[in-house]
């Protein structure tokens, strides 16, 4: 996923300065077809990055893009395409800051208070490839944020789009984003399953392997050694361990615990 940083310091949301602690992710989609970013992001004078981030999202000439006042809406990010035709997320708001999406839903409750939220901005809703590769970006995405703020994928009320929300009685009576995922044969069930197969992805990226003894960090040769020298750890040929990082810390715990001498 590539994910950029423009945020709408001059929408009047911003300017609340108001926080959240995130209970969860809310999906929008924009209900209009334009799927393009700098229909709604573009820097002001005094963004950082800002010829960079005009480059890359292209220049909106019509002003009614979202980093403006006098607007009663403000998400935390944007998924769409950049100047290059390409799919990005963009952050518009800190991911904590309480956002303008979901209204007050028949509850008196607003997922304002607790949801974090992004915008899938919409096409024309015919196009299988700009779906799945928007679809695919806004997985990887709320993924990221679940993982940062440590919140539980499949938890009931977690992940949820503007419709669930209303259902649910946090958000206004508004239809995304099942006017667009069913058309594709998807709905939030998937997204939430995806959700949890790209957080797995994740973990598997970051794991750190050692191929050779030679390999493992200082402060866990001891241990590893006494591992291989007793026959336990023997690796998969000659000298090649692939030894993770997780286990050399835990044959660390059991060397500190006396369990390899
Ligand atoms: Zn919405």
């Amino acid at each position: 996923m590539k994910l950029l940083k423009c945020i709408l310091t001059e929408n009047d949301c911003y300017k609340t300065k108001r926080t959240i602690r995130p209970k969860g992710v809310m999906v929008h989609s924009t209900g209009a077809d334009n799927p393009n970013l700098r229909r709604y992001v573009q820097p002001v004078s005094s963004t950082p990055d800002r010829e960079e981030l005009l480059a890359a999202l292209g220049s909106n000439a019509n002003g009614n893009h979202w980093n403006r006042p006098g607007l009663d809406v403000c998400v935390h990010g944007f998924v769409g395409r950049l100047a290059d035709g390409t799919v990005a997320a963009v952050q518009t708001l800190p991911w904590a800051h309480r956002g303008w999406h979901a209204g007050t839903g028949t509850s008196g409750k607003s997922a304002n208070n607790t949801h974090i939220s992004f915008e899938m901005c919409e096409d024309g809703l015919t196009d299988p490839v700009y779906f799945r590769q928007a679809y695919q970006t806004a997985v990887e995405l709320t993924a990221m944020l679940c993982r940062d703020y440590g919140l539980d994928p499949m938890g009931d009320g977690v992940i949820i789009c503007h419709q669930d929300g209303f259902r649910r009685g946090v958000a206004s009576n508004h239809g995304d984003v099942y006017n667009w995922f069913p058309r594709f044969g998807m709905d939030m069930n998937d997204f939430r399953a995806d959700v949890v197969r790209a957080m797995g992805r994740e973990e598997e990226d970051e794991m750190v392997y050692y191929r050779t003894l030679a390999d493992v960090p200082d402060y866990y040769q001891d241990a590893v050694k006494k591992a291989v020298d007793r026959g336990a750890l023997r690796g998969e040929s000659a000298g090649v361990l692939n030894v993770s990082e997780d286990l050399c810390r835990t044959l660390t715990v059991l060397d500190r615990l006396g369990q390899l001498d």
